[in-house]
């Protein structure tokens, strides 16, 4: 009987290291498969040698070795490190958005609005002096310069550019009498159609909304938005786009998903205003709304060590649009996922693979009243501007990055279920990916030749 058993195990590991080798050869993860592959040729030996050999003390290693399989599910399956008092922080003030590295970016040097930022922030100017001496954002002379991906990119923001009229729009006169449940249930279920991988609902809260504008015409106006609602959705970024960061397929996949994230929020705000109730969509470039906030509170995700909203399946890679309205909605709950955060504190991935050093290490900081991990924002975007790309290398090594598929969801698993599995669970990330992962090579099409003139 106990041979039966063993054979069982042999061949059980045999299959599942075997299968995570396949997986992981479609995902073109080569330093997995070669690691999955070595592990399904040894994991069947130490069973095969005891169910074939005889040899002292094989009873009691055979036990052994049943204790620590037996553990290691233990491990895995139960709800061990659940901290059931996590609550999310809430920012004690409303942001500006003068100063995201956007805003700053777009101001022309000697305008009115440049003197004035800067002589209120006056320790921002010799930061801000760093990236305007880079070559810039989609610019010849960068590092990843590629004229077909850049274009192409540029081609995605261009397209959102133009949309950004369509935001907002009168409402129908006729009002249609909706039931919130059933109209909450409509828009999360058209929104899947439309794209969304995800849609979560809220109840718009003050330091949602920026509290100054800081982009095109908004610029230093007053946010007001008077909106009871707020509906977020996500999109995925392709995995083969963001495994390469920070190369231009990268930023060709931003531009791409900002605009499907932006094309979702506009049916949405047209078809609420269809109906007679006010809706605005926030797309990029015209955001009232700090999307990952709202996200965060209609129980999407939880914001990460890299500041970015984390989702359960994709981890953050994923792009957010939003829409405000007073239709009346059902709203979801925050996912309160101290799982999460947990992970992360054990992670510090993303921290070791920055190139710009710009994602802290360690525990959680007080920063403007709460307690968060906060990224060096100047950091980050100077470092854009010599690569000419959103770089992205934190989105494409973190672990919840890897693809929604049976191998990672059972990680996912017990990353959520138990602490001790965290902790074991960024070893194994380690182990097979990589601490500070290569990126990854382009996909053929994109590795298309560039001609001198
Ligand atoms: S890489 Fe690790 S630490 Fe960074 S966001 Fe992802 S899970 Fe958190
Ligand atoms: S985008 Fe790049 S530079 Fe910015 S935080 Fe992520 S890894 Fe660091």
């Amino acid at each position: 009987m106990i041979n039966i058993i063993l054979y069982f195990f042999s061949a059980s590991a045999f299959l599942l290291f075997s299968t995570a080798a396949f997986i992981s050869l479609k995902e073109n993860e080569a330093f997995a498969v070669k690691r999955f592959s070595l592990l399904t040729i040894v994991s069947p030996l130490p069973f095969l040698s005891l169910a074939l050999f005889d040899f002292a003390f094989k009873n009691e290693i055979t036990i052994a070795l049943f204790i620590l399989i037996g553990g290691f599910v233990v491990v895995v399956l139960l709800p061990i490190g659940k901290n059931k008092n996590y609550r999310q922080t809430i920012p004690a003030q409303k942001q500006d958005e003068r100063d995201i590295m956007f805003s700053r970016s777009e101001l022309e040097p000697d305008s009115e609005n440049f003197e004035n930022y800067y002589s209120r922030n006056p320790d921002k100017k010799e930061l801000d002096d760093n990236f305007r001496s880079q070559s810039g954002l989609l610019e010849p002379g960068t590092t990843q310069y590629n004229p077909f991906h850049f274009a192409s990119a540029d081609a995605s923001f261009e397209t959102i550019e133009k949309l950004r009229d369509f935001v907002n729009g009168e409402k129908s006169k006729n009002k249609i009498p909706v039931d919130p449940e059933e109209i909450s249930n409509y828009i999360k279920r058209w929104s899947k159609k439309l794209g969304a991988v995800d849609c979560g609902v809220t109840a718009l809260k003050e330091y949602h909304l920026y509290s100054v504008g800081g982009r095109s015409e908004r610029y230093g106006k007053k946010v007001v938005n008077n909106h009871k609602y707020a509906i977020a959705f996500t999109v995925e970024m392709a995995k083969e786009m963001v495994s390469s960061a920070p190369s231009g397929s990268m930023i060709m996949e931003s531009g791409r998903q900002y605009l499907e994230s932006g094309k979702i929020a506009l049916q949405v705000a047209k078809f609420i205003r269809n109906l007679g109730y006010e809706a605005r969509a926030h797309i990029d470039g015209n955001y009232e709304v700090i999307c990952p906030l709202v996200a965060r509170d209609a129980g999407l995700g939880e914001i990460g060590r890299m500041g970015l909203l984390m989702t359960p399946k994709l981890g953050p890679r994923v792009r957010i649009s939003v829409v405000t309205t007073n239709l009346p909605l059902v709203t979801g709950k925050p996912l309160n996922d101290y799982s999460m955060i947990d992970f992360c504190a054990k992670c510090e991935k993303c921290a070791a693979a920055c190139p710009g050093k710009a994602i802290p290490f360690g525990e959680m900081k007080e920063t403007g009243g709460i307690k968060r991990w906060r990224i060096n924002p100047e950091a980050c975007f100077t470092l854009w501007t010599s690569l000419g790309t959103d770089c992205g290398r934190c989105v494409s090594v973190c672990p919840y990055s890897h693809p929604d598929n049976i191998l990672h969801n059972t990680v996912r698993l017990g990353i959520k279920n138990s602490s001790i599995f965290r902790a074991l669970a960024v070893k194994l990330d380690d182990l097979f990916y990589g601490r500070k992962p290569r990126p990854a090579k382009l996909p053929d099409w994109l590795r298309i030749k560039i001609k001198n003139n």
